[in-house]
């Protein structure tokens, strides 16, 4: 009988996130499809971890466990490590899945090999096939899916963010049984001073939004008055986002341009970039303007629900042929009218 631990870190304020309930929601799906196999929940927490058990109190989980103190506020290499460590042995875990977050994603390949388990990453869901777990993730920059079993224990398995709905248990009182973790000076020699995070007005990455606007070098290319217009580009892509606030997606031909410090859209930079050398983000929606490329269109939002395209070119094949609709139009003037629109 397989038991399976649902890692997860609160936030500042207490709670647990999304892509925690998510994780959650995938255990949970897991243990029915393995008759019933426990779910344990393993909480890493600044605080009593009381606020984020409490919130999943209703879920059916075999026992709720939590690692607390403020050692764990922030991420740290060495005390998520034996956090997850101490958790995973505590559970007796065979199968410890984890939401995919940078926290988890950087110690959790460590805690494996210290526990002689093994993991996956990016893993965008968990079955059971021929009555064993099995893992899907996509190979070669999001074209080829693949699935896999493995035999060693524990099995360590990373779940993306964004692949399974959350968990929408019912909340209650919770039961936290507490499990030490002996933090020495070793590990305290990493130690958090402080953020360095762009200002929130130029934060263009949202991966929680409806919709994901991908701006392609065509904003930068001449137009028909056989000028370039980037001050105008870049009002339209930003005075979109700031009423839709949308996230911001650019081709690689664009978020090359700004990197090399030309003039033109210098609030894109290579995070932005979707892609086969870019993300491959999930968001409901999306619109790409400007844009030709295969790489944005067939791997960069691959995921996208609902897709549509305006570009001048009725012959631009990618937008053709990935996009649900595609608009023949100018962009410049699309965008006018729909910030026009918007602001109404
Ligand atoms: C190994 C490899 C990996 C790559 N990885 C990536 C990747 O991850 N992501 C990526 O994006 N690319 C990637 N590329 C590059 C990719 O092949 C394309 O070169 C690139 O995506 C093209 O970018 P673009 O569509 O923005 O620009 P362009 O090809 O220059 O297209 C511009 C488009 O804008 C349109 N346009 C111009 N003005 C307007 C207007 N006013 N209104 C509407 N439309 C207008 C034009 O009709 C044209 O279709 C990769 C290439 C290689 C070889």
């Amino acid at each position: 009988m397989e038991t399976i631990l649902l890692l997860a870190h609160t936030e500042t304020d207490g709670t647990l996130s999304k892509a925690g309930r998510e994780t959650l929601a995938a255990a949970l799906a897991l243990s029915g499809d393995l008759s019933g196999a426990p779910v344990i929940v393993g909480l890493v927490s600044a605080g009593d971890a009381q606020a984020a058990a409490d919130s999943i109190a209703g879920c059916g989980a075999a026992g709720f466990l939590a690692v607390t103190g403020p050692d764990f506020e922030t991420a740290r290499y060495a005390t998520d490590a034996a956090a997850a460590e101490a958790l995973a042995r505590a559970a007796e875990a065979t199968l410890v899945l984890a939401p995919a977050t940078s926290r988890w994603a950087r110690c959790l390949p460590g805690v494996a090999q210290r526990m002689n388990g093994r993991v996956d990453t990016h893993a965008t869901a968990v079955t059971v096939e021929a009555g064993a777990p099995a893992v899907t993730r996509w190979y070669y920059r999001q074209r080829i899916e693949g699935q896999s079993q493995r035999v060693q224990r524990p099995w360590f398995i990373l779940l993306e963010p964004g692949t399974t709905q959350a968990c929408e248990c019912a909340p209650g009182h919770a039961v936290i049984e507490s499990v030490a973790v002996d933090v020495g000076d070793r590990m305290r020699r990493t130690s958090f001073c402080g953020w360095r995070a762009p200002r929130t007005d130029q934060q263009t990455i949202r991966p929680e939004a409806e919709l994901l606007l991908v701006a392609g070098a065509g904003w930068t290319k001449k137009q028909a008055d056989g000028q370039t217009h980037p001050a105008d580009a870049e009002r339209l892509i930003l005075g979109f986002l700031d009423r839709t606030q949308a996230s911001l997606g650019g081709s690689k031909s664009l978020v090359d341009l700004s990197g090399e410090g030309q003039a033109v859209l210098p609030f894109m930079t290579h995070l932005n970039q979707v892609g086969q050398t870019g993300s491959t983000p999930r968001h409901p929606k999306g619109l790409a303007t400007c844009c030709h490329g295969e790489e944005p269109h067939v791997v960069g939002w691959r995921f996208i629900q609902q897709r549509r395209a305006v570009n001048l070119d009725p012959s631009c094949g990618w937008a053709r042929g990935k996009a649900d609709v595609l608009y023949v139009a100018d962009a410049f003037a699309v965008m006018e009218e729909l910030n026009k629109l918007l602001a109404r």
